[in-house]
């Protein structure tokens, strides 16, 4: 756990979140300032910076990840509709809390680039 890292806190229920989903090794919750009519977060329970600190070792984790955003696709409802998955990494990425996760996008038309 990264000391004053959100997302940690989060994961590790020191700080309140609208949780959909835990399990070991990731957690889902909705974003506080969503960016479509439906907006989930699903983050790596362990910390990593961004997906550039991931490493093959970590494959498993990040295939369970991305597993678990289709779940939420699908118990949201919008599996059918379409929706995005994304991570942005960095400055130039748009990246604003420095622990890896996934954007779950959708219940609208989304447009080509998250907050444009
Ligand atoms: P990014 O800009 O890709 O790093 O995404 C970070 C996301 O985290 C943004 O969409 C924020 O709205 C969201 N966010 C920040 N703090 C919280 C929080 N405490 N609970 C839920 N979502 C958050």
């Amino acid at each position: 756990m990264a000391e004053e890292c959100i997302f940690c806190k989060i994961a590790h229920g020191e700080m309140p979140a609208d949780t959909v989903y835990q399990d070991e090794r990731v957690t889902a919750f909705r974003d506080i300032s969503p960016q479509a009519k439906l907006h989930v977060l699903v983050i790596t329970n362990k910390h990593f910076d961004s997906l550039n600190e991931a490493s093959a070792d970590d494959s498993d984790l990040l295939a369970h990840a991305m597993k678990i955003c289709a779940m939420v696709a699908r118990d949201e409802g919008i599996d059918q509709s379409g929706y995005r998955v994304l991570t942005n990494v960095g400055e130039q990425g748009g990246q604003s809390v420095h622990h890896l996760h996934f954007h779950v996008l959708g219940g609208e038309t989304l447009t080509t680039r998250l907050g444009s």
